[in-house]
């Protein structure tokens, strides 16, 4: 079988190549590796062709997502955040909308995407910014915090309350609109080349065509429908930094020699490999699943994001640890790929649902289909195996 998006995986290698380690030190990717991802649509590749996007299904944006995760994680999450903003144009946009932002979002322009708040991280209906009617246009005032890829973007989508209501709307913001308000957070712990920032919103004055939909949609039903691709695409992103890790310290420990023989040949570090490599699966098979339920529209879909995620950012949190165990000093350096991925996979954990936040969404799906996951035939079976 022809390996799975190939070409799209090159282009992403050789634009990356060995330079990740460069980029985290330095805290910045370069504009011009964006803008040549962004032009071939690389950077929100389910966009569909008719937008100019190319189309890939979520398993194949998800096996380019983790090969970008395998690389270089900042770069990984400047797509996450241009993929959350397509697929919330894509969903929530008119026709005209859908045209003109998806086009620019496949033809090199680059996006974030922000929701949290200071008052407003894990619960996000806690949120105060207000995008208001106002003439034949909308204003907005509030604040964000945290924006993945702010540092780069042409323009972000601010989420907030629609009007005096309690529905909600998302906003294209040009990030040069006056009132808008731009400070970089200079050392965040991981993915430190993701130009994440705090964002202000002072008066900002919108025509009616960058408000999606003229607004008015559910809170829930917005940020839901976004996180959900967030969540898959950092699922897959993590696998990603699995395969680095994996391949990183199944490489050092096979010629690595202490006490005379390899570090492969120790017990307890086989075990770990074993360890790494039962993550590395699990892993996939739970993203490869969250896919499979997207590309079919499943009803399943958001919780299996949410599962995918959950599984994938624990995995790759532990796993990233491991590997910096199993390296020992040589992993240590900065910018090195297992130091790099330890500090970026603990991030996973917090973000598009924190591991709390990911257990109460499974706990509620658990509560609301007890009682569906045993027919009355499988119960017999159950019992006579059992007997
Ligand atoms: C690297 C990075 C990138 C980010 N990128 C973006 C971005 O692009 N756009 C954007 O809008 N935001 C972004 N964020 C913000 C991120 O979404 C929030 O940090 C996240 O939602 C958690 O919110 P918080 O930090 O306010 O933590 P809090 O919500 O204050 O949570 C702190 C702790 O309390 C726990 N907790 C909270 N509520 C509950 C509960 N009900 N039950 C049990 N435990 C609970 C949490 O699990 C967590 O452990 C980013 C953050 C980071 C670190």
């Amino acid at each position: 079988m022809p390996e799975r998006v190939a070409d799209e995986r090159a282009v992403i290698g050789e634009l990356v190549g060995s330079r990740a380690a460069a980029w985290d030190v330095a805290g910045e990717l370069p504009l011009d590796v964006l803008r040549k991802l962004g032009s071939q649509g690389l950077l929100c590749a389910q966009v569909p062709t008719t937008y100019g996007g190319p189309g890939l299904s979520s398993r194949d944006n998800g096996e380019l997502t983790a090969h970008a995760g395998s690389l270089c994680s900042s770069l990984r999450s400047v797509m996450t955040s241009q993929g959350i903003v397509a697929w919330t144009i894509q969903r929530f946009g008119d026709r005209s909308q859908r045209r003109t932002f998806l086009a620019e979002l496949t033809s090199g322009k680059l996006t974030a995407v922000g929701f949290s708040e200071p008052g407003a991280g894990s619960d996000l209906a806690a949120m105060q910014t207000r995008i208001r009617p106002d003439g034949d246009g909308f204003v907005v005032d509030g604040e964000k915090k945290w924006v993945t890829g702010t540092r780069y973007a042409d323009f972000v989508l601010i989420v907030g309350r629609h009007g005096d209501g309690e529905g909600a709307a998302a906003a294209i913001v040009p990030v040069d609109t006056p009132g808008v308000h731009i400070e970089l957070l200079p050392h965040p712990m991981g993915c430190r080349a993701a130009g994440h920032a705090n964002i202000r919103l002072d008066n900002v004055r919108l025509p009616a065509s960058h408000v999606l939909g003229g607004g008015g949609q559910p809170l829930s039903m917005l940020f839901t429908t976004a996180l959900s691709y967030g969540r898959m695409s950092i699922a897959w992103g993590c696998v990603g930094i699995l395969r680095a890790c994996l391949d990183a310290a199944s490489t050092h420990v096979r010629h690595r020699r202490q006490g005379d023989v390899a570090l492969a040949d120790h017990q307890f570090v086989r075990g770990h490999l074993a360890e790494m490599f039962i993550a590395e699966q699990v892993s996939l098979r739970a993203c490869e699943h969250a896919s499979r339920c997207w590309d079919s529209a499943s009803p399943d879909m958001g919780v299996m994001a949410v599962l995918a995620k959950h599984v994938s950012a624990g995995h790759a949190a532990r796993g990233a640890a491991t590997a910096v165990q199993l390296l020992g000093s040589a992993g240590a350096e900065d910018g090195h790929v297992v130091a790099r991925a330890f500090r970026d996979a603990k991030l996973m954990e917090l973000i598009e649902g924190s591991n709390e936040i990911c257990r109460l969404i499974l706990a509620d799906h658990a509560l609301s289909t007890s009682g569906r996951h045993t027919t009355p035939d499988e119960s017999e079976a159950g019992g006579r195996t059992r007997g």
